[in-house]
């Protein structure tokens, strides 16, 4: 994988507001925050895209991030936030490490500090599409 800044990060080259670090975690602030206290949360591990990353790490981030929700909510007073995960440029990934975003949603707040807007346009999943789908996303899991 390339190196990324949030490598030079992980290894203290870079500055960060870190509000958490375990053995395979870091947490740390946005520094383009969608609305206050908005938190990036990575593996150490160097995965590029969510797909890449082994099991031990997957299951550290597993246990570290409803922690962090449950703090930044606390923190912020937020009641409501998004957790979004971009994994490749088409899918608006800009740093090649996988990081969970945290987002707190303040819905009274202006625009720019509310938090994540989302536009969702939603088909219909029709039967047969949803069996060939069904057999081959099952058939593919390893
Ligand atoms: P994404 O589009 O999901 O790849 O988001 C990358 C995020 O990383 C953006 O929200 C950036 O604001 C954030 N970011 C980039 N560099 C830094 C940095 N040095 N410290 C904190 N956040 C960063």
């Amino acid at each position: 994988m390339a190196e990324t800044i949030f490598s030079k990060i992980i290894r203290g080259e870079i500055h960060c507001h870190r509000v958490y670090e375990d053995a395979h975690v870091l947490a740390f602030l946005d520094i383009g925050p969608l609305s206050a206290g908005h938190t990036l949360v990575i593996p150490k591990e160097p995965a590029a895209t969510l797909d890449a990353l082994s099991d031990d790490s997957a299951a550290a981030l597993g246990r570290a991030l409803p922690r962090l929700c449950r703090a930044v909510m606390k923190a912020t007073g937020a009641t409501a936030y998004n957790v979004l995960q971009n994994n490749g440029a088409d899918a608006h990934q800009a740093v090649f490490h996988v990081h969970f975003h945290i987002i707190p949603k303040f819905p009274s707040r202006p625009s720019g500090s509310s938090g994540l807007g989302i536009t969702w346009n939603p088909g219909k999943l029709d039967a047969e599409t949803a069996k060939s789908l069904t057999s081959a996303i099952s058939q593919s899991m390893t």
